[in-house]
């Protein structure tokens, strides 16, 4: 049997990170960048004001106050958009909106609130200090600043920030596509009648949905027979737009497992026990002229998440160029006994929460590899290493924190 580590390790001795691609906006979200941004413009790349409000000469309003306000004729209103070639003369002021150019002459902007709101003259009732409510050009990024270093991950505010730097594309590294397939003649379409016998394919939606959340592209093929010529038929057609292929089921030892014989033919895919609970059996390897990676994980739903979770999703990360690769780990009390076959790293569900400043897992399923629900209701996986078999309540686990929001 091979250990978990080890055939971690080999998966990702095989696995590289894919190549950069120059991509639109958009399609760069959730990427990691492989060039440092750098700003060519400052931003703001003008002085503008910072509400509605009346742009003046602070020599003007200096001594403005409740008791003795200062009166200003208004010259013209200035919005944001064009330039205004309106410049404020001496003793007198122009209405601006927020965002607009501050006018030549213009030193200072008075909020609306301390006014009148006046259009033709204007009543101004509290002196500002200098220079108030304008936003300086270059405030925020000066010219030929570095706004993201390469490797930086392309979240939201990221692309805001490269849009508002004039960035139209940007040089990532692309998303792994990666194609899903569930083997196994029992399955069924879920929303399609079942006849006796038949189950629903929960794997192919889960695997498609773990890698899109892993960052990758999925593609979901769904259900293929146990049958030789057409999962053969089918692989041979996905390995066009896969630079994963996934596929769940026939990876034991029962006499329809077809992915096994399929996959050792097509390639250089090896199929081993790793010794751990849920997921023992397990296949890796590469297939087609591309040498694309497959994993044949097992068909029983928690133990094809979990497998997903110590092999795939790693795996994934790592094309992505994503660092760190791993899900965050943290150390907890169990509440509860914990237990674990000899010799095998438990993956073991529970739920993750603070009790008094402290990490506390409770497990909430029993440890059935075709326990769905129960995966369902964990926030987290507690690890239970290869030499330990129990930890008692009270006792310390490491805990994998899995993506979820509330109960
Ligand atoms: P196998 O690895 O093909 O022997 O499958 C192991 C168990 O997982 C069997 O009980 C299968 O019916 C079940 N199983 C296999 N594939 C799926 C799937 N896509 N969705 C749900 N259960 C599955
Ligand atoms: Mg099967």
């Amino acid at each position: 049997m091979l250990s978990v580590n080890a055939h971690l390790e080999r998966i990702l001795s095989v696995i590289e990170p894919l190549a950069p691609l120059d991509l639109g906006l958009m399609d760069a979200h959730g990427c990691v960048l492989i060039e440092d941004l750098v700003a060519k413009d400052p931003l703001p790349g003008f002085d503008n004001s910072a509400v509605d409000g009346y742009a003046v000469r602070m020599e003007d309003v200096a001594a403005a106050s409740e008791f003795a306000p200062v009166f200003l004729p208004v010259t013209g209103d200035v919005a944001a958009g064009p330039a205004s070639p309106l410049r404020v003369q001496p003793g007198l002021c122009v209405r601006i909106m927020t965002g607009a150019m501050v006018p030549a002459g213009a030193d200072t902007v008075i909020p609306l609130e301390w006014t009148d709101g006046g259009v033709a003259m204007v009543r101004i009732m509290r002196a500002p200090t200098e220079g108030a409510n304008i936003r300086r050009t270059g405030e925020d990024v000066v010219a030929g600043e570095t706004v993201l270093p390469a490797g930086a991950h392309l979240g939201a505010v990221q692309i805001g920030l490269a849009a508002a730097v004039g960035r139209s594309r940007l040089l990532v590294r692309p998303r792994p596509r990666v194609v899903v397939v569930s083997t196994g003649s029992e399955l069924t379409e879920a929303g399609q009648p079942l006849t006796p016998g038949r189950i629903v394919d929960s794997n192919s939606p889960a695997l498609t949905a773990a890698a899109i959340e892993a960052g990758a592209i999925a593609y979901r093929v769904g259900i293929v027979p146990d049958d030789a010529r057409t999962l053969a038929a089918t692989l041979e057609d996905q390995l066009v737009r896969a630079d994963v292929l996934v596929t769940s089921g026939g990876v034991s030892v029962g006499a329809y497992d077809v992915v096994k014989e399929v996959l050792s033919r097509l390639g250089t895919v090896a199929f081993d026990k790793v010794a751990m609970s849920p997921g023992m059996p397990q296949g890796f390897g590469t297939i087609g002229v591309d040498n694309t990676p497959v994993f044949g994980l097992p068909g029983n739903p928690v133990s094809a998440l979990v497998s997903f979770e110590a092999f795939v999703r790693p795996a994934l990360r790592k094309m992505l160029g994503a660092t760190p690769i791993e899900r965050p780990r943290v150390r907890a009390v169990t509440a509860k006994d914990l237990t674990s076959p000899p010799g095998k790293r438990s993956f073991l569900r529970v739920w993750l929460e603070v009790k008094k400043g402290a990490y506390v897992v409770t497990p909430v399923s029993g440890t059935g590899s075709h326990l769905l629900a129960g995966l369902a209701r964990a926030n987290a996986l507690a690890i239970v290493p290869e030499d330990v078999e129990k930890v008692p309540a009270g006792g310390a686990v490491d805990v994998l924190v899995l993506e979820r929001r509330g109960r």
